[in-house]
């Protein structure tokens, strides 16, 4: 066994397999793999192997997309068969709001590709004959389908070896029945592994351990949110129906997924495996995997069986007649949020996740192709943002992420609405005015552990969200919450923002270098600062306040908190001569914003608040009411005149009350997440996550203004000389969408020029209340982006006329802002 690699990679099931190989793909052949026990040894052995395109995140459906493709090369490749049934993938709808999701899902697709059909109710009948097409209470009608051709199932322990195979040909070793047992940094900043064989020192360390992600994590000290859950399927005997149809010539059938009745059929030597999943399926392992677990099933548990078997026997008739061969209930790793956890480890150099995998034979590929980019050029080739292990925060204890891993495995075939908040594990991170907003009739919902109020249903409106791909019940409230900023005053609860205090003698060049705009070099003035990729990609965005000499004030998205922090503690220089401190739990945030918002916080301060003492885009450190040390920073995110108060949290109460008090004669109130949604995207602001990612550059965004070329190195500098020599591709544009009366966009649309090509991608979308159009925002080849210009967004399968506007459609000389 070598002592000594440029990466170990530990855990030898497909995934761990798969990074392997990729490293070995991108140069990389100092490379070794450990495994306790032999490959597929985890949860790959007993997988189903199948391969669903089927993703609604963008990100996932691209790391999928790359497998399916692999895997069909890859015999060729390595001369290893892997078994793969391209038998096509059929998804029934039975009901309006499934198909809606299919639609919905048809934008993703489009925009990155992926073939797809959507599918009559006599089309499924004629690919699927032993299908049963329902109308009964029991056995629903099938309305539609979506049938992806292309993809199938495979063998998950020839795919394993055929990546092994390629990776051991270009040079990488792999050691079976060696354990790693306990991990230790060097003083040179390397990786020692102690391990069942001897020690091994690596550069880099990939953890792809499967069940085990929560022990070998806490070798390094580390809590991964992923414990499996219990999943189960059937093998059934041969069918005799099935025999006939293929002896008479029919093709092998496609998967079928009978979403709403939560199963997935396919064939298997004639007969079939059934997999559902069901409800009050345990989450194990929170503890770790015991030492006799090995490469064990747990038990059948044939009672949480029964409705699933009974509902797709009623659907394909034919799996009455055949006998139970065995059942397999294995643990099959699960996330909070079901997404896998790709990338660096949070804290810890050269140290990067390959976890938490629940469908982890489609996603090997497109994991460890991504992890091997991203290990070996610093930097991902796509947007991983919805895969980053850093999206998760401390909040991720071991009972929070128990009960989350149950409610996702059991929802894994809901309809997945675009305003969905799932129950479980809440409330856990409140603000302190929790419960006076809650007072307030707030409809909750949560994001990165924190419960925030999504709308406020008024006196007699039931306090509940009727879930929606279209405009639902709350439409008319968020409208009156966001005419209520736009024509008098509110407030917003922006409490979670991630802070972060930078001080010492080199706070300002420190910054400047990872920022492409200019740091503030005067006390009282604030920017808006983007650190970039080295591709040049968006990768955040901070409001950067100098608050005193060698003081600066860093805020940025709430559910950005562990992925900011990690960068900034690990981009510090390490002479001391820079001071970082994440301050996010000690200070909270309203926004309170409106044309009376003067007139309110007048009442609370003796600081001048007139447009010569306080103009917009500047900071000062006041006191408001009884609460001192606040920073008011005169910005917002909805466009209107208004200040965010950054106060100390003890004060939340306090100036919570105080604020409301002074406020009455307006009429202030509580404004929700939904309403600044709606806000922000009249003026057409940026999300950060959804509209500046690490796909677009700062010029594709249309945020040239806050990039200064003239000043010194910053990172992605030179990635956006070549973009300006070279022409910048995308371009941003806000859109006006005609002709919508139900289902605005939301973000993942794809746009069409006029003769019908793909030109581009909605990022968000919402209705405009206060302007009353539908708008959304995204980027499209840079010919397409003057103001005027007619394209095309399809929305839930419709396509729309749409026409591109000048940006920040309502107030576009921020008249408001400068009141
Ligand atoms: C019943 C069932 C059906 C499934 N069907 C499908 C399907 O149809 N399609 C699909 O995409 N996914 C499916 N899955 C999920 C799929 O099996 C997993 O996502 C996938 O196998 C995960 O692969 P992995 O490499 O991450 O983990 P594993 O296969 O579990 O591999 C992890 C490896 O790490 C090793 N290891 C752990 N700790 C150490 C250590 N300290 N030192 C050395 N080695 C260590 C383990 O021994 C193990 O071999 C199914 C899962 C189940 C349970």
């Amino acid at each position: 066994m070598k002592t000594h690699v440029r990466v170990l990679v530990i855990g030898g099931g497909v995934v761990g397999v798969s990074t392997l190989y990729h490293l070995t793909r991108k140069g990389w052949t100092d490379v070794a793999l450990i495994e306790r026990s032999e490959l597929t040894a985890g949860s790959t052995w007993h997988a189903a192997g199948l391969l669903p395109l089927f993703n609604m995140s963008y990100t996932v459906g691209q790391l999928h997309k790359y497998s399916v493709d692999l895997y069909k090369r890859l015999p060729a490749e390595t001369g290893q068969d892997v078994s793969f049934h391209v038998t096509g993938n059929l998804r029934l709808a039975t009901c309006k709001e499934r198909m809606d999701e299919y639609q919905k899902y048809c934008g993703t697709a489009n925009t990155i590709g992926v073939p797809f059909e959507v599918i009559s109710p006599a089309r499924v009948k004629e690919l699927w004959p032993l299908i049963e097409l329902g109308g009964s209470a029991d056995t629903p009608a099938i309305i539609g389908a979506l049938y992806h051709p292309h993809d199938g199932h495979i063998a998950p322990a020839d795919l394993t070896m055929a990546l092994r195979k390629g990776a051991r040909g270009a040079g990488a070793e792999i050691y079976e029945h060696t354990e790693a047992l306990g991990i230790e940094r060097t003083a040179s900043g390397e990786w020692q592994v102690r391990t069942s064989q001897g020690d091994i020192t690596a550069e880099h360390l990939v953890l792809a351990t499967g069940n085990y992600a929560r022990q070998s994590g806490q070798l390094l000290g580390l809590n991964v949110p992923a414990i499996p859950v219990e999943h189960q399927y059937i093998v059934y005997d041969e069918s005799a129906e099935l025999k006939a149809y293929r002896q008479g010539g029919g093709r092998e059938l496609a998967v079928l997924r009978e979403s709403d009745k939560s199963y997935y059929l396919r064939e298997e030597r004639l007969g079939w495996i059934l997999g559902p999943y069901e409800r009050g399926a345990p989450a194990r392992f929170a503890d770790g995997v015991p030492d006799w677990f090995g490469r064990s099933l747990f038990p059948a548990d044939l009672d949480r069986l029964v409705p699933h078997v009974e509902a797709a026997t009623r659907r394909v008739p034919a799996l009455e007649n055949c006998g139970i061969k065995d059942i397999v209930n294995g643990p099959i790793s699960y996330t909070p949020d079901g997404s896998p956890l790709i990338g660096p480890a949070w804290g810890l150099r050269n140290v990067w996740l390959n976890e938490g995998h629940s469908f982890g034979i489609t996603a090997a590929g497109g994991s460890g192709w991504q992890l091997a980019e991203w290990i070996v050029e610093d930097e991902p080739g796509i947007d991983m943002l919805a895969v980053d292990p850093r999206r998760f925060g401390a909040y991720t204890g071991k009972r929070y992420v128990v009960k989350k891993n149950e409610e996702t495995y059991r929802n894994v075939f809901i309809i997945h609405f675009p305003d969905e908040e799932r129950p479980d594990a809440r409330p856990a991170k409140t603000s302190p005015v929790y419960a006076l907003v809650d007072a307030k009739g707030a409809v909750w919902g949560q994001r990165y552990g924190w419960e925030r109020a999504n709308w406020f249903a008024p006196p007699g409106v039931e306090r509940t969200d009727r879930w929606s791909f279209r405009r639902s019940n709350y439409f008319e409230h968020v409208g009156n919450e966001a005419r209520l900023m736009r024509e008098s005053v509110g407030i917003i609860d922006l409490t979670p923002f991630t802070k972060h205090e930078v001080t010492g003698a080199a706070a300002e060049s420190w910054l400047d270098g990872l920022v492409a705009n200019k740091v503030p070099a005067k006390i009282g003035r604030m920017a808006l600062c983007h650190a970039l990729t080295r591709r040049g990609g968006i990768r955040s965005e901070f409001t950067v306040t100098k608050i005193a000499a060698q003081h600066y004030y860093v805020v940025s998205a709430g559910a950005a908190e562990r992925y900011d922090s990690d960068y900034l503690f690990k981009s510090l220089p390490r002479d001391g001569s820079v001071g970082l401190r994440n301050i996010t739990n000690t200070r909270g945030c309203f926004v309170l914003a409106g044309p009376k918002s003067r007139e309110v916080l007048a009442q609370l301060t003796d600081t001048p608040l007139d447009n010569a003492s306080f103009p917009w885009l500047t900071a000062q450190t006041i006191e408001a009411g009884l609460a001192v040390e606040v920073y008011a920073l005169r910005v917002n995110f909805v466009g209107a005149l208004g200040w965010e108060l950054h106060f100390p949290i003890e004060y939340a109460h306090h100036l919570f009350d105080a604020l409301f008090e002074a406020g009455k004669a307006h009429g202030i109130g509580m404004v929700g997440m939904r309403a600044m949604e709606s806000l922000r995207l009249e003026k057409s602001y940026r999300m950060w996550g959804s509209d500046m990612t690490p796909d677009y550059t700062p010029f594709e965004a249309g945020l040239d203004r806050f990039v200064r070329m003239n000043k010194g190195p910053f990172i992605g500098k030179q990635a956006l000389e070549k973009q300006l020599a070279a022409g910048v591709p995308n371009r941003f544009v806000t859109l006006e969408v005609h002709g919508v009366t139900d289902a605005d966009p939301l973000g993942n649309e794809p746009l069409f020029e006029p003769g019908g090509r793909v030109i581009g991608r909605a990022t968000s979308g919402y209705y405009g209340h206060c302007l009353r159009k539908s708008l959304a925002i995204g980027y499209t080849r840079a010919e397409f982006a003057q103001p005027g210009t007619q394209l095309a967004i399809e929305i839930l399968g419709e396509r729309k006329q749409a026409t591109v506007l000048r940006e920040s459609p309502y107030d576009p000389d921020n008249l408001d802002l400068r009141a």
